[in-house]
């Protein structure tokens, strides 16, 4: 399985357009140890022909055009994206689908909830199925597994809930299980296990449960949410704002941060994703970067490849 990291940015990416704290500022100016990054969003393949996005961010036009692997070829309409995963309906997870509207063939796997959201409440997603071949979406449920081409997905329901823009009456109609997944996706070739490779995807985990230790001692990679180092980093660097866990993010430093929490399983490669721009694990030449490589963390940046 080949995985790309085609953002790893939170939503606003890095610098944030309307952001002038302390990284965002130093980023602009040149004077920044570490990357910009677009916003979050993964690209898997088996065999690198045909692609699977995880979810469909904001930036996604850029990302592909970034990304010679997902160009189209021969000389007409053509795309080796074939589907899409959506595990949350949030506009970060979903706007990007718009970007994917001019008549292409495309699978889009989400839970009946986020489909309701997506093409009951909001008409402008009609775009994608303008003509016959386009859009075919397909529902997809917590805990029952999938297969995408030979890739095979598990998704889970991870605590969080459905958008702020979801009506209090439509929210009363929906399964609040199936607002966030996180994913397990194995690969039946390539990684650590004979019977082939894995990778979990959860840009957004608000705790640790002790009921996914045994797959992620299994999985090869871990891609984990990676937003903020502290519970108060956007009140502080901003001046108010929710908290991390309030926003449904576990902060990555303290004694129940996911550094601690994440410190004894077996993965071989864990990874921070999903990056918001006040994090200081952005700078290169900070504390807490130096912090997240001891504890055997990588953090993702654009256009990082990895091989399962
Ligand atoms: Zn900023």
């Amino acid at each position: 399985m080949v995985v790309k990291v085609l953002g790893a940015a939170a939503g606003g990416a890095f610098p944030q357009w309307n952001c002038a704290c302390q990284q965002c500022r130093r980023l602009r100016s040149g004077a920044f140890a570490g990357q910009p990054r677009t916003q979050a969003q993964v690209a898997i393949s088996e065999y690198g022909v045909s692609w699977t996005l995880l979810n469909a961010s904001p930036d996604l036009r850029f990302q592909i055009e970034a990304t010679p692997q997902l160009w189209p070829s021969g000389d007409s309409l053509h795309s080796p994206i074939r589907s899409v995963v959506i595990t949350a309906a949030e506009a970060d997870t979903v706007a990007g689908l718009l970007s994917l509207r001019e008549f292409q063939p495309l699978d889009i796997y989400a839970t009946p909830s986020v489909l309701r959201i997506l093409r009951e409440d909001n008409s402008l997603f009609a775009l994608l199925n303008r003509v016959a071949r386009q859009a075919v979406w397909k529902e997809i449920q917590p805990d029952q597994e999938f297969a995408v081409g030979a890739l095979r997905f598990r998704p889970f329901s991870l605590a969080g809930g459905f958008p702020g823009f979801v009506t209090s009456d439509r929210r009363a109609q929906l399964d609040a299980a199936e607002a966030v997944l996180g994913l397990l996706i194995n690969s039946p070739s390539g990684g650590s296990s004979p019977s082939g490779g894995s990778m979990a995807y959860l840009p957004g985990a608000a705790k640790v449960e002790e009921s996914w230790r045994e797959w992620l001692d299994e999985c090869d990679v871990l891609l984990f949410d990676g937003t903020f180092w502290t519970e108060d980093e956007l009140c502080r660097v901003r001046g108010g704002g929710k908290g991390a866990s309030e926003m449904g993010h576990l902060p990555l430093s303290g004694p129940c941060g996911s550094i601690a929490a994440l410190r004894d399983i077996k993965c071989p490669r864990k990874i921070f994703f999903h990056i918001n721009n006040t994090n200081p694990i952005l700078d290169e030449s900070s504390a807490a970067y130096a912090e997240v490589l001891d504890a055997g963390w990588e953090v993702a940046q654009d256009g990082m490849e990895i091989e399962i």
